[in-house]
């Protein structure tokens, strides 16, 4: 396994999240020994490898082997904000248009939709008590300048609703560098871990078999299919995907080398506020939220009076670095919350989320492999474009009618200079932190 960061980022033990502090530690899933076979063999047992799992088996009735290196929920899945949230691309609306066409980004747009809907359906439907809050999501202009660029994207949204500077304090939505706001009524909260393991429970029990501790250290084609090696054991499957996202390496499958960019972002959980605190800040509102910087912050008060505050970290998961980000989390939050400056953090973690060359995910067939696809690039929203691609890819794969949007149709392109994606990374901070302002560096 080929992978772009320091070692530390890969360390197999649960991150100290409030996740994981929060959700008992499910019965380990074994490690694959011996061989096996299957229908279809899936990489990663996150949001996306496990919804495709899932579809498999109780749509189409196929034999499903997860093989997951840590254990299912451990990569970005079990430690994210919890945004089931509209998303999915770094691409602008216009870049968006300009690439699949009016058509195309209606398209994408309904998917994203579609996405929320059939994670909030599978979590009722399966009776996982991961909801968190209210429905909907705020953006918070940053300057006043971006205030008027929602107000110009407040037509593109159904239901949609401007809230002036002037009426933000009434909204619960006080805090120093706020400049207006807008809300949609798409999207809620949820407890990741809760997700990733109760959809990893279902899934088991629909009959997918779950490996842990196997990560797959050799992907080749065998006879018609694939076969799939880990330290302890084999598996051949006629069909295969890779679901591994912002924990992929650059050399499974070798197609991938170069196309992909993990990108860390880290959160952090304080302790829980008391209900003066809240009204001291004047920021009290359930609903999920974010900024409209370019490096953008989203946070939320969790049901338990915490709250959470997520950003970008560096480009380097180094120790050194590491608590550099750290440093800069905790800066950046008593900048936005001055109120809570002596509120403490209780939990803190990182994480990958994974950028593409195309700046899209995709969810297809690796070109010239027969047989093996992917599903990944989530651009730091895939809570529910993830869970719902991971689905689209197994309709794919079964040979059903997928519709599958156009953007997420093309094969990502490489990176230029991909040895150097991480400077790249590090200059393009650079730059979005000098255009984002305000905030300490
Ligand atoms: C800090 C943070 C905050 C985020 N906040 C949000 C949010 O609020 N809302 C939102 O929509 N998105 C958010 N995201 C992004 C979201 O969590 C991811 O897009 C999503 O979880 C990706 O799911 P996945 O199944 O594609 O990949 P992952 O959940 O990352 O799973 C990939 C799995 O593949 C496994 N793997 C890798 N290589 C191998 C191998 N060779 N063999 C076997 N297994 C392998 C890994 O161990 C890992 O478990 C956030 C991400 C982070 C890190």
């Amino acid at each position: 396994m080929k992978r772009l960061y320091e070692a530390p980022a890969y360390d197999t033990a649960w991150p100290d999240s409030h996740w994981r502090r929060s959700q008992p530690v499910p019965a380990p899933s074994p490690a694959l020994s011996g061989s096996a076979t299957a229908d279809v063999a899936v990489i990663g047992a996150g949001y996306a490898g496990l919804s495709a799992a899932h579809e498999l088996v109780t749509r189409f009735g196929m034999d499903v082997a997860v093989l997951e290196a840590v254990q299912p929920g451990w990569g970005a899945s079990g430690r994210n904000g919890g945004f089931c949230c509209l998303g999915g691309s770094k691409l602008s609306d216009k870049g968006i248009e300009r690439r699949v066409g009016p058509e195309g980004a209606r398209a994408f747009r309904a998917y994203q939709h579609a996405a929320i809907e059939s994670v909030g359906a599978f979590i009722d439907g399966h009776g996982i008590d991961a909801r968190q809050g209210p429905e909907g999501e705020t953006y918070l202009a940053h300057s006043a300048a971006a205030f008027a660029g929602l107000r110009a994207e407040a037509a593109s949204e159904p239901g949609a609703r401007l809230i002036g500077p002037g009426e933000l304090a009434g909204e619960g939505l006080s805090g120093p560098g706020f400049h207006g706001a807008l809300q949609v009524p798409v999207g809620f909260p949820l407890h990741p871990m809760a997700y990733v393991e109760g959809l990893a429970r279902v899934a088991m029990e629909a009959g997918v078999r779950i490996y842990g501790n196997s990560p797959v250290l050799h992907l080749a084609p065998k006879g018609d299919g694939w076969q799939l090696t880990t330290p302890e054991g084999e598996v051949t499957a006629k069909k295969v995907l890779v679901a591994t996202n912002g924990y992929s390496s650059e050399d499974l499958p070798r197609w991938l080398a170069g196309r992909s960019l993990p990108v860390l972002s880290s959160i952090l959980v304080t302790r829980p506020l008391t209900e003066d605190e809240r009204q001291a800040q004047g920021f009290t509102s359930k609903v999920m939220a974010a900024d409209t910087r370019s490096l953008l912050h989203y946070f939320r008060h969790l049901p338990d009076g915490r709250f959470l505050f997520g950003m970008r970290a560096g480009s380097s998961a180094a120790p050194k670095a590491m608590a550099e980000t750290r440093r800069r989390g905790r800066q950046h939050f008593e900048a936005m919350f001055p109120a809570w400056k002596g509120v403490a953090t209780e939990s803190e973690w990182a994480g990958f989320v994974c950028l593409t060359g195309s700046l899209a995910p995709y969810v297809g067939q690796v070109p010239q492999a027969p047989g093996l696809y992917a599903a990944l690039g989530w651009h730091g929203s895939g809570v529910a474009p993830g869970s719902y691609g991971g689905r689209l890819a197994a309709r794919l794969m079964a040979g059903a009618e997928a519709g599958i949007p156009a953007l997420l149709s093309t094969p990502p392109r490489r990176f230029p200079l991909p040895a150097f994606r991480r400077t790249g990374l590090a200059l393009a901070y650079l730059a979005a932190d000098l255009r984002d302002g305000t905030l300490p560096r």
